[in-house]
């Protein structure tokens, strides 16, 4: 595949003229760059603005984030999901602080070479912040570009994305490296985007571009994602005297280390789960509701069913806290965290009335 040396000339100007005013954008620092791009993958730019600006206030600089306490670092990332992100920001800043004096490392091979920092964000953080001529290659310039060249390659594959960045390499000669990716990145983002009619008239590429009205529905082509493992889990809110039961998730695995409702595999009846409450000596008195909720991973489906449970002994093995305090000081993840509402219903719907 080859592309138009013209594109850089034509795009910059209509970069400087519609880019969007993000925070990350107001400098070049790489631990501001860093977090943001490792912020922003799978998560929407409009929610992450509010997290940015949270984590940087309570840890500044990477030193900061190098030790930061676990529990501080879960609750910061509360609610983004894909928590092994935070985890390797965390370890990458430990790296940094250990083996670079706690200076960001300027040369491509060592920023790819920390955890959790793939293709994309090392080229992004070497271009934006050290002008290396390194082509990003994300959701946003893949579909660019394939409309571009009307190019109908897989883009799930990574040989899909080596020709693309392989074709992008001849337009970093003699431009700023970080604008034209952001300028690539804008351009999906804002005109070619994804699941409708790019807006073509309003493009700087469209003298230069191979697509044709309607093409669009078929390119990028990207193949069909395996099917979800569906698993059914009972998730138990075991309420005694007002403070509710919570452990923490194995260290390895899905969600690792971080706190949840207990719960156990399957979809138990009402007795079974009265029979684990007392298993796990929480000595239950009744059922208070039913309720069932799912959440979706990237291969999994969770289906969870769940029963709240009034309990007369604060069992040893789960630390028990208020809805208040869960709120304050524990980082349960998107799945468990949409039941909390279930702890703030003040009345037993199965209580009768005089
Ligand atoms: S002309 Fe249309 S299809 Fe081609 S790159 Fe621009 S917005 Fe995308």
């Amino acid at each position: 595949m080859e592309l138009d040396r013209e594109i850089a000339g034509l795009l910059l100007p209509w970069y400087e003229k519609n880019k969007r005013s993000l925070p990350w954008r107001a400098d070049r620092e790489p631990y501001h760059v860093w977090l943001s791009e490792v912020m922003c993958q799978q998560t929407r730019v409009e929610a992450v603005k509010g997290y940015y600006h949270r984590f940087l206030t309570a840890l500044p600089t990477i030193e900061d984030l190098a030790v930061c306490p676990e529990e501080q670092l879960s609750k910061l990332w509360e609610g983004l999901g894909y928590y092994s992100r935070a985890r390797n920001l965390k370890r990458s800043a430990e790296i940094i602080c250990r083996e670079y004096g706690g200076v960001f490392p300027s040369d491509f091979a060592a920023i790819r070479a920390l955890p959790g920092i793939g293709d994309y964000t090392a080229a992004a953080i070497a271009s934006i912040c050290f002008d290396l001529p390194c082509p990003v290659v994300d959701g946003n310039v893949l579909r660019v570009v394939t409309r571009l060249r009307a190019f109908r390659g897989d883009i799930r594959r990574e040989r899909t994305k080596a020709e693309v960045r392989q074709a992008l390499a001849p337009l970093f000669d003699g431009v700023s490296s970080g604008a034209l990716n952001q300028a690539l990145m804008e351009l999906g983002a804002l005109v070619c985007q994804p699941n409708r009619a790019p807006d073509c008239g309003v493009c700087p590429l469209q003298k230069l571009c191979s697509s044709s009205a309607g093409l669009w529905r078929e390119i990028p082509f990207k193949s069909e994602l395996k099917e979800r493992r569906v698993e059914r889990h009972t998730v138990f809110l075991l309420c005694c005297g007002g403070a509710w039961a919570l452990r923490k998730r194995p260290k390895k695995g899905l969600l690792a280390g971080l706190w949840e409702f207990p719960n156990l595999p399957g979809d138990l009846e009402a007795q079974a789960a009265l029979d684990a409450a007392a298993a796990w000596n929480c000595r239950p008195i009744r059922l208070l509701r039913h309720t069932e909720k799912r959440h979706i991973f990237t291969h999994i489906l969770w289906e969870l069913p769940a029963w709240v449970i009034e309990c007369q002994n604060p069992a040893d093995g789960f630390i028990w806290a208020s809805s208040e305090e869960i709120k304050e000081r524990y980082s349960l993840p998107t799945a468990f965290r949409q039941f909390m509402n279930e702890t703030e219903i003040k009345e037993n719907p199965y209580e009768k009335s005089d």
